[in-house]
């Protein structure tokens, strides 16, 4: 009898398996809406039902950065309603707001009466054969930000028919599609049209003052930037800026910012109605980009990784191997293979391995997500080095709680005042970015307030970014104090010196600009615990002035080419300057374009 059950049993739950997840759950047919916190607040779905399936998914209102999170709001929703799962991939790059439309959802799916958990059927793969699909083209690109991009265009532009370019995520752009777009760059169809003469000696003067200073403020020269790359680098943006232009993808005008100089950005990237350029210019960049690659038929491969290089006896690069979700395969390259993965930012094993300091605020990089060193790594694989020193791009600081993350990056600090954990300042905070940045990456336990009062330009939005833990707020500077965790009346030293410097003008302990001195007295006062804000990595594997790489004894890999921020150690110090990263993808590119067909 016992016997007899366990059969039935095995029998009903054979039978239960073989029926679709879309009939395991029935719902109360109709439309409903819920939200769920994501990378920059609520991400809500409007979600459609009929009897016994999610016929529709929504995103209505999002404040999604769409650099980043454009794949997962595309992706996530159709994934839903194609395989009637919540079980879909999260979109790499884009976790937080694919995890925010998927607990959106499951609320729906609540509401409509259904039990998620009959709803967690993964995906099948498609195992499928898909036959050999060795590839054969002249040249190859790994990495589809700016470098890879215009490498492609270059190459096609100096005669290549067959150019494929590979990039592991869903969309193009890596850190190129969330930078501004800003270019520094001279003797240019624009700088010519202000009136702007060239001077590269100047130039070259400010680049190194910069460098400096920076090696000042670390106290230890890592013998870099090699100023033959930089002034090298000088002539060619002002060309790539001028043939992109000819080539229709962008025209270039003033960057806002720091009008009728040397910055700029294309004219999309401007606001017609307020004049402001958009932050993200760098998406719109790159979107013109891949329109001219495809008008020019090249071969774009999406969430396609290039995972190892291939050579022949001689140690010669000949291809890669290149995996996509149904396999991996070869494409050999009779030209060459163009590394353009962008830097290591990341890459979090690659972070604590080299740039330890900055390795707990990787959840925080700005860099693009794709960027985990992959090109650096296959380079070693055959030969290459890495440039010694490496350091990170900095942007600045940023906060934990999402509504401002981006307001601190852009105000910086040079208006703050900022505190460690024992309520005491410690640095200039006028400082540029990047030295506000060595400067908190070398606090003893990584915790560092800015402080702010009711009269500063941004007291509205902290306001109602108020979370009690990242971002405080109080009547008294005491309160602030116990909001904060630190010592009272230290803090409240600490603010009244600030307030005697900033009556006088002259701030004795740190030297901070009188322009930059804004007492903090007029309550209500906010503090926001700030964090490092990475944009990239100063680093990568060596190359010479064509981007060729080399190998220990200097001898070149022949078939093999970096540039970008796979390869920039030797245009800085330690500080980016900005216009410079996307300026010197571009170039790179474009230089190793017409390197290739020569
Ligand atoms: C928020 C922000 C703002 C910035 N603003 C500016 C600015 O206004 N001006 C400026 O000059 N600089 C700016 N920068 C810096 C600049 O954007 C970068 O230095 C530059 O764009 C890097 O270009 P890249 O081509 O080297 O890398 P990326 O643009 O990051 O491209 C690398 C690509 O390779 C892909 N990839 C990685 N590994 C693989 C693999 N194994 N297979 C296939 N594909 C792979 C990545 O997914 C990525 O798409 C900014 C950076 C950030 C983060």
């Amino acid at each position: 009898m016992k016997k007899r059950l366990i059969s039935l049993f095995v029998a009903l739950t054979m039978l239960l398996c073989l029926i679709p997840a879309a009939f395991a759950a029935t719902f109360n047919a109709g439309t409903y809406t819920a939200s769920a916190n994501g990378m920059n607040g609520a991400v809500t779905v409007e979600v459609t039902f009929s009897d016994s399936a999610i016929t529709d998914v929504k995103v209505t209102e999002q404040a999604e950065t769409p650099a980043i999170a454009s794949g997962a709001l595309e992706q996530i929703p159709a994934d839903i309603v194609a395989h009637q799962t919540l079980a879909v991939d999260t979109v790499t790059g884009a976790t937080i707001t694919s995890k925010a439309i998927l607990a959106a959802v499951e609320d729906c799916v609540k509401q409509a009466g259904a039990d998620p958990d009959t709803l967690r059927t993964p995906i099948e793969k498609n195992t499928a054969d898909v036959g050999d699909r060795t590839a054969h083209v002249e040249v190859l690109v790994i990495g589809g930000g700016g470098t890879g991009l215009a490498a492609a265009m270059s190459a096609m532009d100096n005669g290549a028919k067959d150019v494929m370019v590979v990039e592991k995520l869903s969309r193009f752009g890596g850190s190129t599609s969330v930078s501004g777009a800003v270019v520094a760059a001279e003797n240019t169809y624009y700088t010519q049209s202000i009136g702007l003469e060239p001077n590269s000696e100047v130039w070259l003067e400010e680049w190194k003052a910069s460098s400096d200073s920076d090696i000042g403020v670390l106290g230890k020269d890592p013998g870099y930037p090699t100023y033959e790359r930089v002034s090298n680098y000088f002539t060619q943006v002002g060309e790539t800026i001028n043939w992109l232009e000819d080539e229709g993808v962008a025209h270039w005008v003033t960057y806002p910012f720091f009008p009728n100089g040397r910055y700029q950005v294309p004219d999309y990237v401007i606001d017609s109605e307020t004049g402001a350029a958009d932050p993200e210019g760098g998406y719109m960049l790159i979107d013109h980009m891949v329109d001219w690659l495809k008008n020019h038929d090249a071969d774009l491969r999406l969430s396609t990784t290039g995972t190892k290089l291939l050579t022949n006896d001689a140690g010669d690069v000949i291809g890669a191997t290149v995996q996509d979700a149904s396999g991996s395969y070869d494409v050999y390259a009779s030209r060459g293979v163009v590394l353009a993965t962008g830097g290591f930012a990341a890459s979090e094993p690659m972070m604590r391995e080299y740039l330890p300091q900055f390795a707990d605020w990787i959840d925080l990089t700005t860099a693009g997500a794709g960027d985990t060193g992959d090109g650096m790594q296959m380079a070693l694989d055959v030969g290459g080095v890495f440039y010694n020193d490496p350091y990170v791009i900095t942007l600045g600081s940023t906060s934990r709680n999402g509504s401002i993350a981006g307001f601190c990056m852009s105000v910086n600090l040079w208006g703050r005042m900022v505190v460690n954990s024992k309520a005491q300042r410690f640095f200039n905070e006028g400082y540029m970015p990047y030295q506000a940045t060595v400067a908190l990456s070398r606090t003893e336990d990584g915790i560092a307030w800015a402080l702010g009062d009711s009269k500063f330009a941004g007291a509205a939005l902290l306001d109602a970014a108020v979370d009690g833990t990242e971002v405080v707020k109080a009547d008294t500077i005491e309160e602030l104090a116990a909001l904060m965790g630190v010592d009272a009346d230290t803090l409240v030293k600490s603010v009244e010196t600030y307030n005697t410097a900033c009556a006088t003008g002259n701030d004795a302990e740190f030297g901070k600009g009188a322009s930059n001195l804004t007492a903090i007295d007029a309550a209500p006062y906010y503090a926001v615990r700030i964090y490092v804000c990475t944009g990239g990595t100063i680093a990568g594997v060596k190359t010479n002035l064509d981007f060729q790489v080399l190998r220990e004894d200097g001898s070149v890999i022949n078939g093999l080419y970096a540039g970008g921020e796979t390869s920039n150690r030797e245009m800085y110090a330690y500080a980016y300057s900005s216009g410079s990263g996307v300026g010197y993808a571009l170039a790179s590119g474009r230089q190793i374009g017409m390197n290739l067909m020569k």
